[in-house]
């Protein structure tokens, strides 16, 4: 796929590696969930790194200094169930201070619209950025309805944080909502005729939570 400024491959060869350890089948649940959280940990680098900084002063052991500061919670991780839980301690473990929210969204099978099941997000979303978090962006059906439900609360800013994607899922996000930036460690192949990103990783959230 050819470079797109909308989308954002972290290729830090520590993210690739462990990545690599993630989509072996047989990485454990305890290490695929622990690599996990690391990786979110070296992806909240780069998708916060252009987040606003204020200056506030401060006295070192030498002198005084305006030295920058983040505002944490200024930030809202809205995480999509239920994968997207799997990469919220590891980005609260870099920005303590964010807000937390959740989506749950299902496909009704006879309409394949998705409904929404659960939602629940901070107050006053429209001082906020927001940063959407689910490993995998595959179809990109429910990111887009979930990206449209969020922007109902009218935030600052979204940005849509996946450990693997695919052409496809990048093309549905971007036709559905072009202002909303993708990041993502590796886009795959393709998808498969379930809804699989090939070579993938499988089902991430039966990888995180051991239910298969
Ligand atoms: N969701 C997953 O968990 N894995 C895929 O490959 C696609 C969607």
């Amino acid at each position: 796929m050819k470079d797109l400024p909308y989308v954002h491959l972290i290729d830090h060869p520590l993210v690739q590696h462990k990545l690599t350890l993630m989509r072996r089948k047989d990485a454990s649940t305890n290490s695929f969930r622990t690599l996990l959280n690391e990786l979110s940990m070296l992806m909240a680098y780069e998708v916060t790194r252009d987040m606003e900084v204020s200056y506030v002063e401060i006295e070192t052991p030498m002198e005084k200094m305006q030295a920058p500061t983040i505002d944490g919670k200024k930030l809202a991780l809205i995480s999509i169930l239920r994968a997207g839980n799997g990469i919220l301690d590891g980005m609260l473990q870099v920005v303590p201070g964010a807000r937390v929210g959740h989506i749950g969204l299902y496909r009704d099978p006879k309409t394949l619209e998705a409904v929404e099941y659960f939602f629940k997000v901070p107050q006053n979303m429209h001082e906020r950025d927001v940063i959407m978090v689910d490993p995998m962006l595959a179809t990109g059906n429910s990111a887009a309805a979930a990206v449209t439900r969020i922007k109902k609360t009218h935030p600052k800013s979204i940005k849509f944080l996946c450990l693997l994607t695919c052409p496809e899922g990048i093309t549905a996000l971007h036709a559905a909502h072009p202002d909303v930036h993708i990041y993502t460690a590796a886009i795959d192949r393709q998808l498969n005729d379930h809804g699989y990103i090939l070579p993938g990783l499988g089902d991430a959230g039966d990888r995180i939570f051991g239910t298969k």
